[in-house]
């Protein structure tokens, strides 16, 4: 097929190009992300290959239907930034990479954890410029805190198995509760209840109307002070003016960042000799108990090559007229989405890499 890729830096070009060693696409390879301005790049393309701050949304999907795409395939798992509705209607496949390394996920979510406990990145700094004073560096051990885990599919199954190592006391509250987790010692509890009990909250459910902005003021209000908040999932599952006002106060004690609202204008890309405009994000950044990293949970070399192989093969499938299992459709992508009703074994998840 000849695929028309978004958004791609050096790092998505090469583990593609290796990747279509073993499918033959003709790939066009676009710096560009994907929105109303751009979609006319893809014109002469049977597919598009958007990544999550591709904007597909319901003016894109026409106009890439009208230019004849028949193939989104995305480079994610998270989808909430496509029309899978109108896509749909327009006869468009949309395709993702369900799984392609839930570890590299959750392995980055406790590192987030960790580092802003212990404050290693102040540390870093610090040691560079010859400064060994430990003020300011004081954490708590992780130890029998008590961590809530809020959506407990394929990233936030792994993030338990990860702290059940560490000793920590596992909450979490999914819609969807799964069997093989309470195995894991976590005890599933309503989200009120997860908010006033947790030491350390930690976000991986999908971003929908429902979740968005699943910590806001009135969450906050909830919880214990000095929570520790983490979010590697989706932005606008966290209200960033709330959580600014919740530092503020003291009320979170801990915030760790791996995706942002607003991180569409910002992140994957070498600002560093820019103005940020962004005053809320600059705001953010003040504060010495914040983490942030731009987007790299996923980015570890199996997810790439993962990422890549799925991709491509999700392509290639589509060209043959078969399934793969990882089609959108307006069916599949409701709230459930993802899970496993209660009792049945989870999809996948042990062997994705
Ligand atoms: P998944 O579909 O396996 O699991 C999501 C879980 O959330 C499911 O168990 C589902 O039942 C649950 N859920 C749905 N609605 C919920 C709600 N209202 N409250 C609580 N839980 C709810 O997804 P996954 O592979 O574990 O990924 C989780 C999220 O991580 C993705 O949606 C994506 O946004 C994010 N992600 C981030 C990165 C990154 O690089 N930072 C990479 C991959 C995925």
């Amino acid at each position: 097929m000849r695929i028309a890729v978004y958004s791609t830096k050096p790092y998505d070009r090469k583990a593609l190009e290796e990747a279509n060693e073993r499918h033959g696409h003709e790939l066009t390879f676009l710096e560009a992300r994907l929105q109303a301005n751009t979609a006319a790049l893809a014109d002469g393309h049977d597919a598009v290959c958007a990544f999550v701050n591709d904007q597909v949304g319901t003016d894109v999907v026409h106009q890439l239907a009208d230019q004849g795409v028949e193939l989104l395939t995305l480079r994610s798992a998270g989808f909430n930034h496509v029309d899978i509705d109108t896509a749909t209607e327009r006869g468009i496949t949309v395709v993702r990479v369900p799984a392609y390394s839930p570890y590299a996920v959750a392995e980055h979510t406790v590192g987030l954890m960790i580092a802003v406990n212990r404050r290693l990145h102040r540390a870093y700094n610090r040691v560079r410029d010859g400064n060994f004073a430990l003020e300011g560096l004081l954490g708590f051990d992780l130890r029998s805190k008590r961590v809530g885990i809020i959506g407990t599919g394929k990233i936030g199954q792994i993030t338990a198995r990860i702290l059940r190592g560490f000793g920590c006391s596992l909450r979490a509250y999914d819609p969807y509760p799964n069997d093989e987790v309470r195995d894991y010692g976590v005890r599933y509890v309503d989200l009120d209840t997860l908010f006033a009990e947790c030491d350390v909250i930690t976000l991986h459910c999908p971003l929908t109307p429902d979740t968005h902005h699943i910590i806001d003021e009135e969450a906050l209000s909830k919880m214990r002070d000095g929570v520790m908040i983490v979010n590697t999932s989706r932005g606008p599952l966290v209200d960033t003016v709330a959580v600014i006002e919740g530092l503020k106060s003291g009320k979170i004690g801990n915030l760790a960042l791996d995706v942002y609202e607003e991180e569409g204008d910002l992140f994957f890309e070498d600002l560093s000799d820019r103005v940020i405009t962004d005053d809320v994000f600059s705001r953010l950044l003040t504060f010495p108990n914040v983490l942030i990293t731009a987007h790299q949970a996923f980015f570890t070399q199996e997810a790439l090559s993962n990422i890549a192989e799925t991709t491509l093969n999700n392509a290639t499938a589509y060209g043959r007229g078969d399934r793969t299992g990882n089609e959108l459709t307006p069916e599949n992508i409701r709230p459930n989405h993802g899970s496993q009703p209660e009792g049945e074994e989870p999809a996948e998840h042990e062997h994705q890499g």
